[in-house]
């Protein structure tokens, strides 16, 4: 069978294989931690969940609009006003099946071969498959700990050349919990306008933050910049809605018509009955993402605490988002074998930080239970001690 060359340019999502192992082993009986995939343990909140079972009963079972229901797109462009400072109409809104496919949607709707995507590392697994599977060059940029593996504004206009088409920026980021400061934002913006660039600002884990961390839209920082800013974001992680698969995309009107073209042509609209809990999840009372909050901050304290104990690791500590980027240098493993060895002979699942750009650290996700947290974290202490 002869496969088209695409597929030979891009890895499988190691996040998905990780976490589908870790699960696959809990169900023969193995008592696995997993720290792998970015899911939260809880479940959805009830309301939301009423406001599907609702809009099922009501019928909501039939074709939408491909770019999705209007109410939903008129929520979330409310949601970027009030939330973000961002002034978006329902029109600047598509819903795609998570914050995945609005992502892969985007580099569809607007990279082709030659052009160049700037992405600092330690970056989201699938933001440079993405960018090949569209056609295009990913620029992979190394961000520093000592800088909390955020980009500066030289290496942002040192990466930029005449084929450059896109900038994507992850604040909070995954895999690092990194937070841009407002004012590294605005730095940032300063740039986005002078070259005249395109920035996709995935803002995902914009509700989950600590300490005095603050989240500020690059798109929010100007008209200028607004005009060239793409806000992708979803419900997956503040709600709790992993499995629902609803995301969106915020930009100028022509970028999102020519998702919605694709989006009609792939897969038509997100699920119905799913769009109308989204609506409920912006709609009803936020007190849900903040009661989640403050549970990832207790796990993310404690998480630190039992790696700053094992002293052949080290982490720096996050400001957003549900995971350590620990450091594992010192062990002298690479990221590959480290994992691998921790599920075997310890039976704890954690993401290699090659899949992120960064062989010399893992990523565990602190999305998971203290009960789990307590025992994985003595697991991985004797794992590394018996090195
Ligand atoms: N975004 C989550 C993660 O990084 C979910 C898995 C995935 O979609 O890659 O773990």
């Amino acid at each position: 069978m002869k496969l088209a060359t695409r597929v030979s340019q891009v890895t499988p999502s190691i996040t998905l294989a990780i976490s589908a192992k870790a699960k696959a082993m809990k169900a023969e009986g193995i008592d696995v931690c997993s720290f792998s995939a970015g899911e939260p343990d809880f479940d959805t909140p009830a309301h939301i969940k009423e406001a599907a079972k609702s809009a099922l009963d009501k019928g909501k079972t039939k074709y939408g609009p491909a770019a999705g229901e209007p109410k939903l797109r008129e929520a979330i462009a409310n949601k970027l006003q009030n939330d973000n400072a961002l002034n978006y109409r329902p029109e600047n809104i598509i819903v795609t099946n998570g914050g995945k496919h609005s992502l892969f949607n985007l580099m569809l709707a607007l990279i082709e071969p030659g052009d160049e995507v700037i992405i600092p590392a330690p970056y989201w697994l699938s933001y440079p498959e993405m960018v090949k599977l569209a056609g295009g060059s990913p620029v992979i940029v190394s961000t520093q700990q000592e800088h909390g593996y955020k980009i500066t504004p030289q290496q942002l206009l040192g990466a930029i050349t005449s084929n450059t088409k896109l900038f994507v920026l992850n604040s909070p980021s995954n895999p690092t919990g990194s937070v841009y400061t407002p004012d590294e934002i605005r730095s940032l913006a300063e740039i986005i306008v002078e070259k005249n660039l395109l920035v996709v600002s995935d803002e995902i884990y914009e509700k989950i933050l600590y300490d005095d961390a603050r989240h500020l839209s690059i798109g929010a920082v100007g008209a200028e910049s607004f005009d060239r800013t793409v806000v992708s974001s979803g419900f997956a992680k503040s709600y709790a809605m992993t499995g629902w698969r609803v995301g969106y995309i915020a930009a100028p009107v022509e970028v999102i018509k020519a998702m919605t073209t694709i989006q009609s042509h792939s897969t038509s609209n997100v699920c119905t009955f799913a769009q109308y809990g989204a609506i409920a999840a912006l709609e009803g009372s936020q007190d849900c993402v903040e009661q989640m909050r403050q549970a990832f901050a207790r796990r993310r304290q404690i998480m630190l605490q039992a790696i700053a104990s094992i002293s052949q690791l080290s982490s720096s500590k996050p400001q957003g988002a549900f995971y350590l980027f620990v450091d594992i240098s010192k062990t002298g493993m690479k990221s590959l074998d480290f994992c691998n060895n921790l599920l075997l002979n310890q039976k704890v699942a954690a993401i290699p930080g090659v899949a992120f750009g960064a062989d010399n650290c893992i990523r565990l996700s602190y999305a998971t239970d203290l009960t789990s947290i307590n025992k994985g974290m003595e697991r991985l202490d004797k794992f590394v001690n018996n090195l």
